[in-house]
C-alpha cells in the first residue's frame, strides 16, 4: 500500500514498543503467528512492533484491532505520551520532515505537540483538566502555543465551542458538569485549538451511548471535511472505522496484519483475522 509520491504528512517506520526485558528471540516468538504478544522466554510484552505507514495531508487513517492489539500504544508513542523502544517518525511541517521527532528534545516535542498535533482520548480526564472550565482548557492549549491576549483567547474559545456544538454560555463551567458526549466535544475543541495538521482520536466514542456516539462521529466527520485535517482514528469498532476513514491498518498482537483502502478491506478482507472482524460487522 505504499505510495511513491513524496507529499506525505507523517511517515512512521518500524515503530516498536516493548515492556519488560526482551531478548534476541522476543520479536521472532511473538505476534499473530503465535497468537500472543508475550515473549515465552522473557515474558516481555511486545505492545507494538515494526509499525510502518505514511499518512497524507487531509487523509483519515484507521487503526483497528481487538483490545490489547497495540492501537493506543501506536498513537501514544506518536503523541509523545510514552517513549518508543525503536523506530522513527517524521512530520513534514517540522524540519521539512527530516528529523525523527521521537528523538527530539522534550522542548521540541512540546513545540510539535502544541502546534502540529492534537489528541482526543477515550477518557476525557486524560485530555482535559477537570479543575479548569471548558474555556480554560481551551485557553491552556492556546497559551501553550503562545502569543494571544485574554480577549483573543475568549474569542477563539467560543468560536471552537461553537464549531464543536457546545453551548457557548457553558464556557465557564467545568467539564465535570457536562455529559460524556459534551466532554468529548470539549476535548475535540481543545485538540484542534491551534489548527494542527494532524489529529489523533483514540476510541473517542467508545464509552458513549449509541445515539450520542452517532452525533460525535458526525461532528468528527464534518470537522474533517471542513478543516481538511489529517486524522488517525483508533477504534476496536469497525463501524467507526467504516464511517470515518479512507485507509485502514489492522493490528493483531502488536503487528500489522493487513492495510489498505478501508472500502477494500471491508469488501474483501485478505487476512483471516480481518475476515473475522468484518464478519462480526455484518
Ligand atoms: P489497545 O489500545 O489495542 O487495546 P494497547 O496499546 O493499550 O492496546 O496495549 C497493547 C499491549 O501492551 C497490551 O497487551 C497491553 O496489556 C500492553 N501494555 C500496555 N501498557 C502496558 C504497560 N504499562 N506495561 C505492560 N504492558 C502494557
Ligand atoms: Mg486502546
Amino acid at each position: 500500500m505504499s505510495r511513491t509520491d513524496d507529499n506525505w504528512l507523517l511517515r512512521v517506520r518500524n515503530l516498536t514498543k516493548i515492556y519488560g526485558e526482551p531478548n534476541e528471540n522476543t520479536l521472532n516468538m511473538t505476534g499473530p503467528l503465535f497468537n500472543s504478544n508475550i515473549c515465552p522466554e522473557t515474558d516481555a510484552i511486545v505492545a507494538c512492533a515494526d509499525i510502518s505507514f505514511d499518512l497524507y495531508p487531509g487523509e483519515v487513517l484507521g487503526i483497528v484491532g481487538e483490545s490489547g492489539s497495540g492501537k493506543s500504544t501506536v498513537v501514544r508513542l506518536l503523541y509523545f505520551d510514552m517513549e518508543k523502544t525503536a523506530g522513527s517518525a517524521f512530520l513534514k511541517p517540522y524540519n521539512s520532515g527530516l528529523a525523527n521527532i521521537l528523538e527530539e528534545s522534550n522542548q521540541k516535542k512540546r513545540f510539535i505537540r502544541n502546534h502540529l498535533m492534537g489528541m482526543v482520548y477515550q477518557n476525557p480526564r486524560d485530555g482535559l483538566n477537570f479543575r479548569f472550565s471548558s474555556g480554560g482548557n481551551i485557553a491552556e492549549k492556546l497559551i501553550m502555543a503562545g502569543n494571544m491576549n485574554v480577549g483573543q483567547i475568549r474569542g477563539r474559545a467560543s468560536e471552537l465551542l461553537e464549531k464543536t456544538e457546545v453551548p457557548v454560555q457553558r464556557m465557564d463551567d467545568r467539564p465535570s458538569s457536562f455529559s460524556g458526549g459534551m466532554q468529548q466535544r470539549v476535548q475535540i475543541s481543545k485538540a484542534i485549538a491551534n489548527n494542527p495538521p494532524l489529529l489523533f482520536l483514540d476510541e473517542v466514542t467508545t464509552g458513549l451511548d449509541v445515539s450520542v456516539q452517532a452525533k460525535v462521529l458526525d461532528l468528527i466527520r464534518e470537522l474533517q471535511q471542513d478543516l481538511g485535517i489529517a486524522m488517525i482514528v483508533v477504534s476496536h469498532d469497525l463501524s467507526v472505522i467504516r464511517m470515518l476513514t479512507d485507509r485502514t491498518i489492522v493490528l493483531k498482537d502488536g503487528r500489522i496484519v493487513e492495510s489498505g483502502l478501508t472500502d477494500q478491506i471491508l469488501q474483501d478482507p485478505q487476512h483471516e483475522y480481518s475476515q473475522l472482524l468484518v464478519s462480526s460487522l455484518l
